[in-house]
C-alpha cells in the first residue's frame, strides 16, 4: 500500500513539473493550469483514501473553502489580480501554520501512550533516552509556523495596499531596523531553545511566541515597501508559501506536500528573480529602498520642450496610411479597460493591408504577465504578441509606435542616462521608431515617477485622454471612413 501511495506521488509531481512547463508559454498555459489541477486532484485523493480520516469534516472544509474560493475568481476584475494571489497565498501560509501548531499539539498529547507503547516495561533512564519529538520535527514545526506566519500578515498586509485600503505609500520610522532586529530575536531565540527542548515545560510558550512575533515580522517586512512594488513582494510570498507548505509536508511525513511545496517556493523565487532583473533592480532594492513611495522631484527629467498633441481625426489619417505598427500597452491600458478596443482597432489596420503587432515589455502593468493576460481576455491572437527583444531590432521600420498608458517600459533614460534610477532597465524603443502615438490622460508620471523623453522627442505626437475613449474614436473614425 505504501509503495502504491508513494508511486501516486510521484506521478503527481510529474503532472506539477509538466504542468509548470506549460505554464510558460501563452499557447499551452491553460492546458498546464489543468495538468496541474489533475496532479493536485491524483495528490489529494490518494492522501485521503490513505489515511482513516473523518470525511465528514474534511468534505465540509472542501465545500465551504471551495464555494468562497470559486465565487471569489469569478467575481475578480482581471486589475484585481494581484490581490486575489495576495490573499490565496496569505491562506496558504496560515494554514501551514496551523499545521505546524495542531501536529505539534497531537504529537506532544501522544508522547506518554507512545512511549509506554515503546519502551515496556517503562525503565525510567531508556524513557529519558528517547525523544519523543525529534529535533528534527521540531525544527520544521519552528520553521513552518514563522514562515507561514510571515506569508499570512505579510500577504494580508500586501493586499490591503495594492486594493488601496491600506494606503499604498511606504511606511519608515525611526528605528524600524531596530524594532526588525528585536522581532527576528524574539524568533530565533525561543526557536532555538523549543527544538533543543520541544516537550519541556516552556515549550508551549515559546511557542506562542514565535507565532506572534512570525505575525508581526510580515506586517513589518511589507510596511516600508510602495505599492507600486507589491507584485514583486507577492511573488517571494508566493514563494515562501511553498516553503511554508514544504516544512508542512516534513511535520506530516507527507511527499507529495514536500515536492509541490518546493516547486511553488522555487518557480515563486524564480519569478521574483525575472521580475527584478526585468527593472533592473535587486531584490533588496525592492524590499528595502522605499522605491516609488516618494514623489522624485529629485528625479532628472526628459531632454525638456513640450510634448506635442495631435487630435484623434489627425492620428487616424497617420494610422491609416501606416503599413507598420506596433502597439505597446503598459499599465494605463489596464487602468482604462482597453483591451477589447486595441483588438478591434488592430483588426481594422490589418483590413487595411497594415502589419500589427503587440510588443510585450516582462514588466509592463503591475504584475508579472499582465499585458498577456489582458490581450488574451480580448482574444488577441497570439502570433501578434512579440517580445520586446524580438521587437527592438525591427522598431526602425515600424510607422507608428503606439503607445498605450506605457510610461517607464518605453522611457529612453534607462538606455541613455546614466543618472536616471531607472538606468539599465531594457524597454522597447519606441522613440527609435519613423513615430510614436502616446496615449495617457495628462502629464502624469509612470510608477518610477520620473519624466519621459519619449513625450517630448521630435517624432512623438501625444493623444490625451481616457486610452480607452481615444482608441474607440479611432475605431469609429476607421468605421465611418
Ligand atoms: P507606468 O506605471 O510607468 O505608466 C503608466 C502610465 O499610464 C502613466 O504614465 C499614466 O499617465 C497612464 N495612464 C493611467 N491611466 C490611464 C488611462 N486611463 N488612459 C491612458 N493612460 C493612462 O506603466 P508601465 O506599464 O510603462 O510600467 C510599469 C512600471 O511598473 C515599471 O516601472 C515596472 O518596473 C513597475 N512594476 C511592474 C511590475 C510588474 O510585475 N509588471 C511589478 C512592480 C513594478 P497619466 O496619469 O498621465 O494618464
Amino acid at each position: 500500500m505504501e509503495d502504491l501511495i508513494n508511486l501516486a506521488y510521484i506521478v503527481a509531481s510529474i503532472i506539477f513539473v509538466l504542468g509548470i512547463k506549460m505554464l510558460g508559454k501563452a499557447e499551452t498555459a491553460r492546458k498546464g493550469n489543468m495538468l496541474s489541477a489533475v496532479g493536485m486532484l491524483i495528490a489529494i485523493v490518494v492522501t485521503l483514501l490513505a489515511k482513516g480520516l473523518d470525511y465528514k469534516i474534511i468534505f465540509a472544509g472542501l465545500v465551504i473553502g471551495g464555494g468562497i474560493g470559486a465565487v471569489a475568481a469569478k467575481r475578480v476584475q482581471m486589475t484585481g489580480m494581484p490581490e486575489l494571489v495576495a490573499l490565496f497565498n496569505g491562506f496558504g501560509g496560515l494554514a501551514s501554520l496551523l499545521v505546524g501548531w495542531a501536529e505539534y499539539h497531537r504529537k506532544s498529547h501522544l508522547i506518554p501512550e507512545e512511549l509506554l507503547g515503546v519502551v515496556e516495561p517503562m525503565n525510567e533512564a531508556v524513557a529519558a533516552s528517547i525523544t519523543p519529538l525529534p529535533t528534527f520535527t521540531a525544527v520544521v514545526i519552528v520553521l513552518a509556523i514563522l514562515i507561514g506566519g510571515v506569508t499570512f500578515t505579510g500577504s494580508v498586509y500586501a493586499w490591503g495596499k495594492l486594493s488601496g485600503k491600506l494606503g499604498g505609500k511606504a511606511l519608515v520610522f525611526s528605528g524600524q531596523k531596530i524594532v526588525n532586529a528585536l522581532i527576528a530575536l524574539a524568533i530565533v531565540i525561543p526557536g532555538i531553545l523549543f527544538s533543543l527542548n520541544p516537550t519541556g515545560e516552556m515549550a508551549y510558550t515559546l511557542l506562542f511566541v514565535v507565532i506572534i512575533a512570525s505575525l508581526l515580522l510580515g506586517v513589518t517586512m511589507v510596511m516600508p515597501i510602495g505599492g507600486g512594488d507589491m507584485p514583486v513582494v507577492i511573488s517571494l510570498l508566493n514563494s515562501f508559501s511553498g516553503l511554508a507548505a514544504s516544512a508542512a509536508g516534513f511535520i506530516i511525513a507527507n511527499n507529495v506536500l514536500i515536492v509541490a511545496g518546493c516547486l511553488v517556493g522555487a518557480s515563486g523565487l524564480i519569478l521574483t528573480v525575472i521580475m527584478c532583473k526585468a527593472m533592473n533592480r535587486s531584490l533588496a532594492n525592492v524590499l528595502f529602498s522605499g522605491f516609488g513611495s516618494v514623489t522624485q522631484s529629485s528625479a532628472k527629467g526628459g531632454p525638456g520642450g513640450e510634448p506635442k498633441a495631435i487630435t484623434v481625426e489627425d492620428a487616424y489619417y497617420v494610422l491609416e496610411a501606416a503599413r507598420n505598427v506596433v502597439f505597446i500597452p503598459g499599465y494605463g491600458m489596464a487602468v482604462a479597460q482597453a483591451q477589447h478596443a486595441v483588438k478591434e482597432l488592430g483588426e481594422l489596420l490589418e483590413n487595411n493591408g497594415c502589419e500589427v503587432r503587440f510588443a510585450i515589455h516582462p514588466v509592463a502593468g503591475r504584475m508579472p504577465g499582465h499585458m498577456n493576460v489582458l490581450l488574451a481576455e480580448a482574444d488577441v491572437p497570439y502570433e501578434q504578441l512579440v517580445e520586446m527583444d524580438d521587437v527592438n531590432p525591427t522598431i526602425e521600420m515600424v510607422d507608428v509606435a503606439f503607445v498605450i498608458g506605457a510610461n517607464d517600459v518605453v522611457n529612453p533614460a534607462a538606455a541613455d542616462d546614466p543618472g536616471s534610477p531607472i538606468y539599465g532597465m531594457p524597454i522597447i524603443e519606441a522613440h527609435k521608431a519613423k513615430s510614436a502615438f502616446c496615449l495617457k490622460r495628462g502629464k502624469g508620471a509612470g510608477f518610477s515617477g520620473l519624466e519621459n523623453g519619449l513625450f517630448t522627442a521630435p517624432n512623438t505626437r501625444m493623444i490625451y485622454g481616457d486610452a480607452k475613449a481615444t482608441i474607440t474614436g479611432l475605431v469609429t473614425q476607421f468605421k465611418d471612413s
